[in-house]
C-alpha cells in the first residue's frame, strides 16, 4: 500500500479483516521505490503515486500482477501500458460523492463570505466589516462542468440554495434535469453566463487545460471558480492572470496541476521551490486546500471497502468488475 497515510490506515485494516497481507509504506510509488513491491502480487496506489510506463515496467519485473487504486481518478496510471504488460488495474469507481461536493460548497462559502479573512482580522482584534462583504447565492447562476456523481451532488446542494444551474457534460444527467432544473449548454455559453463555475469532470485529453486564457476571457467579471476535480484541468498561469485582471474574482482550489511533490506531506522548514504554487498560495483571492475534498469518514470507509473488494475479487477469480485496464 504505497503512500499510506495515518488517516486511511485504520479503514483499510478494518475492511481487510486479515484476509490479505497488507504492507503499509509511507513512500510514494515512483521509479526509485517500485522495487519495494518485490514479492507482492498486488500494489495499491493513491493519487500521489506514479503509474507511468517506466514504473509499471518495474512493477511487472517485480512480479506485480494487480494495481488497486484508492481513487476514482486514474489519470496518474498509464492504463494502456498496464494492459500491454498484463497488469490489471482497478479503481474505486464511486465513494461518497457528497464528501467532495460538500467540500466544493465549503470552498465557495468560505470565499464568498470571507470566513478566513474575517477570522484573521478578528484574531488581530479588528472587528470592522469593510473587507468582508459577500453576495447571496440565492438566484445566482452556477455552471457545473461534469455532472456525474460529484457534479450532480454539488448541483443538488446549489439547487437547495436557490441557484440556477447550467451544465456542461458529454452526457446529460436526466435526474439532475428533473430534480434540480439544470439546463445543459455549451462550455462557451456556460463560461459566458455563470456567476460561479465548479469543475467536476475527469482529467483527460479533452479536459486538460479546459480552463485557459481563451475560456477565462469569455467569463463574467468576478466569476468564482471552484476546482475539486484535477489540477491539470485549469492552466494555473492563465488563472493567475485572470485573477489579476479581475475576471476571476475568487478561486477555491483543492487540486493543483503540479501538486504531486507538494501535497500530502509535512515540508516543515523546507522552502517549497515551486514559484507558481507560491504565487497561487499567497494570492489574496485564492483559497487552497491540499487535495482533502474526499476526507470524510464515509468516503474513507468507501475507498477502503472497494479497494479490499478489488483484492478479494482478484484473489478469488482473477477479475474485478472495477477494472480500468
Ligand atoms: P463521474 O464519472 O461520475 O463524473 C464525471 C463526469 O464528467 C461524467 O458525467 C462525464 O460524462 C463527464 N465528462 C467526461 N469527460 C468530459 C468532458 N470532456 N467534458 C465535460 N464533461 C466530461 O466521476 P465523479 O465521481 O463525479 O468524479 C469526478 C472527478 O472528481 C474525478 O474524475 C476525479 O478527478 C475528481 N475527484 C476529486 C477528488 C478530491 O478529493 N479532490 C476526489 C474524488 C474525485
Amino acid at each position: 500500500m504505497f503512500s499510506s497515510h495515518a488517516f486511511a490506515k485504520p479503514f483499510l485494516v478494518q475492511s481487510n479483516n486479515n484476509k490479505h497481507e497488507l504492507i503499509f509504506a509511507e513512500q510514494a510509488l515512483d521509479t526509485m521505490t517500485a522495487d519495494m513491491a518485490k514479492g507482492c502480487e498486488a500494489v495499491s496506489l493513491f493519487t500521489s503515486d506514479q503509474g507511468s510506463a517506466e514504473v509499471l515496467e518495474k512493477l511487472g519485473e517485480a512480479g506485480v500482477k494487480y494495481v488497486a487504486l484508492r481513487s476514482v481518478g486514474y489519470d496518474h496510471v498509464d492504463v494502456a501500458k498496464a494492459k500491454s504488460l498484463g497488469i490489471k488495474v482497478a479503481n474505486v469507481p464511486a465513494y461518497s460523492p457528497y464528501s467532495i461536493a460538500e467540500h466544493a460548497v465549503a470552498l465557495l462559502m468560505a470565499l464568498n463570505r470571507k470566513i478566513v479573512l474575517g477570522e484573521q482580522l478578528m484574531r488581530k482584534n479588528d472587528f470592522r466589516l469593510d473587507q468582508l462583504v459577500g453576495f447571496d447565492l440565492h438566484g445566482k447562476t452556477v455552471g457545473i462542468v461534469g455532472t456525474g456523481k460529484i457534479g450532480s451532488a454539488f448541483g443538488a446542494i446549489m439547487h437547495g440554495f436557490g441557484c440556477k444551474l447550467l451544465g456542461y457534460d458529454v452526457y446529460e444527467n436526466s435526474d439532475l434535469v428533473r430534480e434540480a432544473n439544470i439546463v445543459y449548454t455549451s462550455f462557451e455559453k456556460l463560461c459566458q453566463s455563470a456567476d460561479i463555475i465548479s469543475v467536476h469532470c475527469p482529467l483527460n485529453g479533452a479536459t486538460r487545460y479546459l480552463f485557459n486564457k481563451h475560456s477565462f476571457s469569455q467569463m463574467k467579471r468576478d466569476v468564482v471558480l471552484i476546482n475539486t476535480a484535477r489540477g491539470g484541468i485549469v492552466n494555473t498561469v492563465d488563472l493567475l492572470d485572470a485573477l489579476d485582471r479581475g475576471i476571476v474574482g475568487h478561486a477555491g482550489l483543492d487540486v493543483y496541476e503540479y501538486e504531486k511533490p507538494i501535497f500530502f506531506q509535512d515540508h516543515g522548514d523546507f522552502q517549497i521551490k515551486d514559484e507558481l504554487f507560491q504565487k497561487l498560495r499567497s494570492h489574496p483571492r485564492v483559497l487552497l486546500t491540499g487535495h482533502q475534498a474526499f476526507l470524510t469518514n464515509e468516503a474513507l470507509a468507501g475507498i477502503a471497502g472497494t479497494t479490499i473488494g478489488n483484492l478479494d475479487a482478484w484473489a478469488s477469480n482473477g477479475t474485478s468488475e472495477n477494472e480500468v485496464a
